[in-house]
């Protein structure tokens, strides 16, 4: 279990959900991470969990001055950056006609110019390191279909999808593979704020939704973030070194239902 040994990770929105669950997985593979988070008493005391393998960081993705501040506090901490992951989103759903040019401009400062920005942070610093690296993106079953109630949520994860093409096409010159992941639903905290809207759109009670998307699911379940771990941790391994610019479903099987 050390397919990572030596290197290091910063991963956005570590603090809980996805994110945590990678910078888990990457610490037992021989990494050190930086738990890089807008909430940073929740990143602290993830980190703090986590052990000597882990160190906090402030970062709100959506702000630039921030991205480089949690840039360049992570190269203080663990002298470099071998492995970016871009996990950091947020959700928001309505229906087209009530869709409020301030929920846009949130969920895509955070969710597209976020990995955008934080791409360009992270690869000037392993261009400049002359050691490639590795970048990995979450997108979204989102990304790829449309839903009736999150048109911006899908758009953003589709332009985390291009974005990723983009990017793994420019920067594989410099040793950088940029690939994503792009689960179908994943249970978590996360599903909370996600029910409660459908139950306010599709006058569901709370929990009905989750219970009806975990069904349809074709592996017979929804998904957990350890159900992603494993793919997070082979983008990021030498296994990985010739797949560029790739969109990866982690989904049991919900793309084609
Ligand atoms: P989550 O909401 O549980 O966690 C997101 C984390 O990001 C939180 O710790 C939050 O504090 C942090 N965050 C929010 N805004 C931030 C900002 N501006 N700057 C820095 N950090 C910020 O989410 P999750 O369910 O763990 O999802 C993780 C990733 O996986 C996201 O990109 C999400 O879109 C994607 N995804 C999730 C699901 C799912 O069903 N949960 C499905 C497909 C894709």
């Amino acid at each position: 279990m050390t397919r990572l040994a030596g290197k290091t990770a910063l991963i956005t929105g570590a603090a809980r959900g996805i994110g945590l669950a990678f910078a888990k997985a990457y610490i037992a593979e021989g990494a050190r991470v930086a738990i890089a988070d807008i909430d940073l008493a929740a990143a602290q005391t993830a980190a703090a969990e986590l052990g000597d393998g882990a160190v906090a960081v402030a970062m709100d993705v959506s702000d630039q001055g921030s991205i480089e501040q949690a840039v360049g506090h992570t190269i203080q901490s663990l002298g470099h950056i071998d492995i970016l992951i871009n996990n950091a989103a947020i959700f928001t759903a309505a229906p087209l006609d009530e869709v409020r040019r301030a929920d846009f401009d949130r969920v895509f400062s955070i969710n597209v110019a976020g990995v955008l920005f934080t791409m360009q942070a992270v690869a000037k610093h392993m261009i400049t390191r002359g050691q490639g690296g590795r970048i990995i993106n979450m997108a979204s079953q989102a990304g790829r279909r449309g839903e009736p109630l999150v048109s911006v949520y899908c758009a953003s994860k589709a332009a985390v999808i291009s974005l990723t093409q983009s990017a793994g096409l420019n920067l594989i010159k410099h040793g950088i593979n940029v690939n994503a992941i792009a689960p179908g639903v994943v249970d978590g905290e996360h599903w909370q704020g996600v029910d409660a809207l459908f139950a306010k759109y599709e006058n569901k009670p709370l929990g009905q939704k989750k219970k009806e998307v975990g069904e349809a699911v074709p592996f017979g379940r929804m998904g957990t973030a350890d159900d992603l771990t494993g793919m997070a941790v082979f983008l990021a391994s030498q296994d990985a070194n010739y797949i560029v610019a790739q969109t990866y479903n982690v989904d049991g099987g919900n793309w084609m239902s």
